[in-house]
């Protein structure tokens, strides 16, 4: 008889594992547990037993009873639980997380928008450069110091991964004669540290204005209104002297600090000011370089560093922020 009730603890056990929905729990309820089911059956062999023998058989059989009822009822609430999928037109839908442009990214579209609309049109060159246009072209021959403003990946003794975006200028004057209105986006690399204001990879906008009759006047003007489209209507700038083999004259271009705005804090060192870009008028010789006469055409350029551009715009302490791709900070562009 213990044996029997072992097989059928099993037996039921094994059921209520397999059952998959509320009818088949119900029909073993009766099967097993019901008032004609094989459990009650039990208790009528057990009759004719002894005293001793029904009160000890009884008890088992009353146990086993209580311990499937119990499983079963667990099995039942299961099914219970499960919610019924309505249709609910009025709730929101999911929407599906779809990103963003990179600070960057959205960074260079703004620069391109702003010079698009004055005329100029994009132009790309290739990341790997020959020495001519990367330096020669650009009046920095082999020997001059300048060449140390750019610490270059050389390929080989002619080639180079491009350090600035400059050497697009020249591609473009070698095939085009003036007007030449370009704008020229796009990666650059310097064997610098990656620290919090270097990276090897970067990005920089070269901008190339060459016709008849342009003027440092019209740089000027170009950069206040570049600045005010960027930094906002109010961002005053300053333009200081500076050097670069490829221009004369040239200058550097700094802004009224976008967190004090120029009254002075940490982030401008105290000075008011924060530097962002260089400029100035095309020298003589690049001209000459693409067979463009210097006594009939001039022209202005600008290289920025999108980078720059951004940091500044956004305050942000770290170049190596752009590049770790965490989300907590992506998140805020
Ligand atoms: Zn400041």
């Amino acid at each position: 008889m213990v044996d029997q009730l072992q097989t059928l603890k099993q037996e039921v056990k094994a059921l209520l594992a397999r059952t998959k929905d509320k009818d088949t729990l119900e029909a073993i309820r009766v099967k097993y547990l019901g008032r004609k089911g094989e459990i009650n059956k039990l208790f009528k062999e057990i009759v004719d037993f002894s005293i001793e023998e029904k009160r000890r058989l009884g008890y088992e059989i009353n146990q086993l009873k209580n311990e499937l009822t119990h499983e079963l009822d667990a099995r039942l609430s299961i099914f219970e639980q499960k919610p019924e999928v309505k249709f609910e037109p009025l709730l929101p839908g999911k929407i599906a997380h779809i990103g963003h442009a990179h600070p960057i990214a959205q960074t260079f579209a703004q620069i391109i928008s702003f010079f698009k609309g004055y005329g100029f049109t994009v132009e790309k060159g290739p990341e790997i450069e020959y020495d001519w246009y990367n330096f020669e072209a650009l009046n920095i021959p082999k020997d001059h110091p300048a060449r140390d403003m750019f610490s270059s990946f050389y390929i080989t003794e002619d080639l180079l991964l491009r350090s600035h975006t400059s050497p697009v200028q020249i591609r473009v004057m070698e095939k085009q004669k003036p007007p030449v209105k370009i704008i020229c986006p796009g990666r650059c690399y310097r064997y610098d540290p990656f620290d919090a204001s270097h990276s090897p990879v970067f990005h920089q906008v070269e901008v190339l204005y060459v016709d008849e009759g342009v003027s440092f006047g019209e740089l000027k003007w170009t950069l206040s209104e570049f600045v005010k489209f960027i930094f906002g209507p109010k961002t005053k700038y300053v333009l200081m002297p500076s050097f670069f083999p490829f221009t004369e004259p040239s200058g550097e271009l700094a802004i009224s600090c976008t967190v004090c705005s120029g009254t002075g804090c940490a982030v401008c060192g105290n000075s008011g000011w924060l530097e962002l870009l260089g400029c100035g008028m095309v020298h003589p010789q690049v001209l000459k370089n693409v067979k463009i006469s210097p006594k009939k055409y001039s022209g202005y350029a600008i290289g920025m560093g999108v980078e720059r551009v951004a940091m500044v715009k956004y305050v942000i302490d770290d170049i190596r922020a752009f590049y770790n791709n965490d989300m907590r900070f992506l998140e805020q562009f």
